[in-house]
């Protein structure tokens, strides 16, 4: 007997076992229901999502004479059995990608005139729609406009974006979906059942994800691996076939890329290749990886929806937690930018390590950076500290200047930038808890000291973090040939200068 893939073997023939595509079944179900079908739908969709097989459901369901109770078709009634035949005149598939011109296109149309001979209706079903030259799709346009009643088209496509806007305005659309991890797994997992085949439930977790979202492909790797492991699926056996590195051993690498430990990233990748994992397929691995990492770090729910088994998990779970959001981050970007990359190049691997190294050094400076951060936080941390206990620290000129410059700058933001360069030439300097603004001449003075200008310094001045417990003291130096240069000099100096 010849061998039927799972994806024939198990194609949905009615709309209850179509998976991840509920609100474009729902609303299929209704028009049958209601005898509301249109004449003209586009199905647009990544590959292995259900398009053929929605459109070979809808195209019986709509001819039935004795739908079930959701509107599938029964595959039992005289137009069932008449339509399942290949040879039928009613329900036509025609593969744009091999008919594309317009005389073809015309052939078809032409022939849509005469009545359908089985059912109601007859179904054309265009794959690949996008594949048609312009001549054809305005040949098929002229047929969109004006249908006979008997007819409906369905167009399929991967590429919505090339299908004029004239053929999509007569349309009705239904966007399919990529089919979540979870529901690819129980599909499989059913299937196995079915057969009969033994199976570990990561393993058929590893099948659906590989798959990316298409049952389609899902279930051709899910073919391999029932070969390969000869009735016993296993998540090493699947591995195998999907020539994906081993978890671990990955999970090992990604850590010592996250340390910017450059010496074991190249030893482990070493070992990696060694056991012939492509770089390619290593590559994205690895993105993979962080991008589950970030998955987990970032999303409550990342458990359901990465599926992955239960030690696998747990691991990168660890590794999520390991690391902040910015190290992750700039790993999987490092990684994922390399796909382009690798395709047109045949130095894989030299790419690769080279890739590997700079994501290591990027740990390095990012660590450089946050210790850097943390050096200035302590020190702020020990001069606030220092203030607050009245001790005069040595800088304390210089920190008055910092102040100052905060200051400034915020009366710039607010306007008044004049009188933060009117100041800028000031001696500044903390007192126990006055902070002292000197001023050298006059007419600054009476500048600073004009009632709308102080209050917004004040204003400012109470905002300013730095300032905090500091009292504002606006000062005007008085010149030493000036009478109250002894006064001056002692306030400033104290009991420690004898004036001469
Ligand atoms: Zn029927």
């Amino acid at each position: 007997m010849a061998y039927t893939s799972l994806y024939r073997q198990f194609r949905p023939d009615t709309f209850d076992k179509v998976i991840g595509q509920d609100h474009i079944v729902r609303t299929l179900r209704n028009q049958i229901a209601n005898g509301s079908v249109g004449h003209a739908y586009i199905f647009t969709g990544t590959r292995g999502t259900g398009k053929t097989s929605v459109s070979k459901i809808f195209a019986r369901a709509v001819n039935c004479l004795h739908p079930l109770g959701d509107g599938s078709p029964c595959g039992k009634c005289e137009n069932c059995v008449g339509l399942a035949e290949a040879g039928n005149f009613d329900i036509l598939e025609i593969d744009a990608a091999s008919n594309n011109s317009v005389d073809q296109i015309r052939d078809l149309t032409d022939k849509i005139n005469f009545p359908p001979t089985i059912g109601r209706y007859k179904v054309y079903i265009v794959d690949e729609v996008h594949m048609l030259s312009k001549a054809a799709f305005n040949a098929l346009l002229k047929t969109l406009e004006e249908p006979p009643k008997h007819a409906i088209f369905i167009l399929a496509t991967t590429e919505i974006h090339q299908i004029p806007a004239t053929i999509l305005s007569r349309c009705l659309r239904f966007d399919f979906r990529l089919v979540p991890n979870g529901v690819i797994a129980k599909r499989i997992c059913d299937i196995f059942d079915e057969l009969g085949i033994k199976y570990q439930r990561e393993a058929a977790e590893l099948i659906a994800s590989s798959g990316a979202g298409s049952v389609r492909d899902a279930l051709s790797v899910a073919d391999m691996c029932v070969s390969y492991c000869n009735g016993n699926v296993t998540y090493d056996g699947v591995l195998e076939v999907l020539g994906a590195s081993d978890p671990h051993k990955l999970q090992e690498l990604g850590k010592a890329v996250a340390d910017g430990n450059v010496d074991a990233a190249l030893r482990i990748a070493a070992e990696l290749c060694d056991l012939g994992k492509s770089i390619p397929v290593l590559a994205n691995d690895l993105a993979t990886l962080f991008r589950n990492a970030l998955c987990i770090k970032m999303c409550t729910s990342a458990k359901e929806l990465l599926a992955l088994p239960e030690s696998i998990y747990a691991d990168l779970y660890g590794l999520a937690q390991a690391y902040p959001t910015n190290r992750l981050l700039s790993v999987m970007r490092a990684m994922s930018g390399l796909e382009g990359e690798l395709r047109y190049s045949v130095q894989h691997r030299i790419i690769f390590e080279g890739a590997l190294v700079s994501a290591c050094l990027g740990a390095e400076s990012e660590a450089g950076l946050d210790e850097l951060r943390a050096r200035v936080a302590r020190l702020e941390k020990m001069l606030s500290e220092a203030r607050r206990s009245g001790f005069n620290t040595a800088p304390a000129i210089k920190d008055a200047t910092q102040v100052w410059l905060h200051i400034a700058s915020e009366l710039k933001v607010r306007g008044y930038g004049v009188l933060a360069s009117a100041v800028r030439d000031a001696r500044f300097e903390i007192v126990g808890e006055e902070f002292k603004i000197n001023l050298a001449d006059h007419a600054t003075y009476l500048m600073v000291t004009e009632k709308t200008n102080r209050d917004a310094l004040n204003a400012v001045f109470a905002a300013e973090p730095l300032a905090q417990g500091l009292r504002l003291s606006i000062n005007e130096i008085i010149r030493l040939d000036d009478g109250k240069a002894e006064a001056y000099i002692k306030d400033m100096f104290g009991q420690m200068v004898d004036i001469v």
